[in-house]
């Protein structure tokens, strides 16, 4: 048995067709997916989506089976919500997205010939539901898109999405939506753009959109996030819409009247790619090159930095003293971050970069002194 995936992986990096669903369908840029976090009842459906229909959303999402944290909480209508959702489609156009979580959800949405499938992030993290729907997903044409996992792990992420890669399924996306963190902060989920742009970096053929719904988890920071995303070269953008939100069974804080959402994506800037104009092309080229001799002097000051930590590392072990010195290491980041503020630098930044460096210092004088 060979249990090397590496081939699939280069496979799916080098496949073109994966993302040519977006190009072929003619769904504009941004792609916009909207419609409520929840199917609630038919005319409410059918309201959002004739509220939705002259804007410029191309795909009605709606959440038929709802994967809650705690139990007693609204967990969807199910199936008869699929009828509905065939409703939409013949009166207004629109395709539609749903969440499917295992086989019989796939089961039940291809029976009704819903176009778009994704997996949620709290599937995404259980590599075997991922399997059971690719499965029963195998050699369909239909378009799927995967949610980030819950967890900053895009391994996990990539994972899934090579799951259904093997399964045949050609016609593929992922969605980033946040990360969930234990502490409070700003987002309901954590945005960690670094990853998606890693994701991005190593799969520049799948689609990647953004659900800034879910990473704010309120409705006033969904532009700011929206047009982030777009900055960072996202795809499309998917935004929960009712036409009562705070009214919605599922997610009201966050979810947008259709009209409001309207007015967020005619405000939102797309910028152009790259640069078109020769001056600002070769403005650039110099600038960049001034990056790359910082960089490599950069890296030749850290270089340097770790050579004296390893120095030290052999005094420390001569004279069997500890690696972590705490009064030493506090005296190094509260000089730093003193200093920050004097070079114009980001005291939060600063801090940041200075734990890596002091770990990787660590990393060093711990295999000097134990080996
Ligand atoms: C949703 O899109 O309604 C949803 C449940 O999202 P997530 O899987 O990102 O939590
Ligand atoms: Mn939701």
């Amino acid at each position: 048995m060979n249990f090397e995936l590496k081939s699939e992986t280069k496979k799916m990096q080098n496949d073109k067709k994966i993302g040519q669903w977006l190009t072929d369908m003619n769904l504009g840029y941004p792609l916009t997916i909207s419609g409520p976090c929840s199917a609630e009842t038919e005319e409410q459906v059918l309201t959002i989506a004739h509220e939705l229909k002259n804007s410029k959303t191309t795909i009605f999402r709606a959440g038929v089976w709802k994967p809650r944290t705690r139990p007693g909480s609204f967990e969807g209508v199910g199936v008869k919500a699929l009828p509905w959702l065939q409703r939409v489609k013949k009166e207004t156009g629109l395709l539609i997205a749903i969440e499917v979580a295992n086989a019989s959800h796939v089961k039940m949405a291809l029976e009704h010939d819903i176009d778009i499938l994704w997996i949620g992030a709290r599937t995404t993290v259980n590599p075997f539901a991922v399997q059971e729907i690719a499965d029963a997903l195998k050699n369909t044409d239909k378009i799927v898109w995967v949610k980030n996992p819950m967890n900053p792990d895009l391994e996990l992420w990539i994972g899934g999405v090579e799951r259904l890669y093997e399964a045949g399924i050609k016609k593929l996306g992922v969605i980033h939506r946040g990360f969930s963190t234990y502490n409070t902060t700003k987002y309901r989920n954590e945005p960690k753009w670094q990853i998606p742009i890693d994701f991005k970096a190593r799969f520049p053929n799948i689609p990647l959109l953004c659900d800034p719904s879910h990473i704010c988890g309120k409705r006033e920071t969904i532009e700011r996030v929206a047009q982030k995303a777009l900055d960072l070269q996202f795809e499309g953008l998917m935004i929960e819409t009712h036409h009562s939100p705070d009214n919605a069974w599922s997610d009201a804080k966050q979810q947008l009247k259709p009209n409001e959402f309207q007015k967020i994506i005619n405000r939102l800037k797309v910028r152009s790619k790259t640069f078109k104009d020769e001056k600002s092309i070769d403005k650039l080229a110099l600038l960049r090159e001034e990056i790359n001799q910082t960089d490599k002097l950069l890296l030749q000051t850290l270089s340097k930095r770790m050579k004296i930590v390893k120095q030290i590392a052999l005094v420390k072990k001569e004279k069997n003293v500890a690696v972590l010195q705490t009064k030493r290491w506090r005296e190094v980041i509260g000089k730093m971050t003193k200093y920050a503020d004097a070079a114009g630098l980001d005291v939060e930044f600063v801090n940041r970069l200075f734990k890596e460096v002091h770990q990787e210092s660590i990393r060093h004088q711990d295999k000097i002194v134990n080996d």
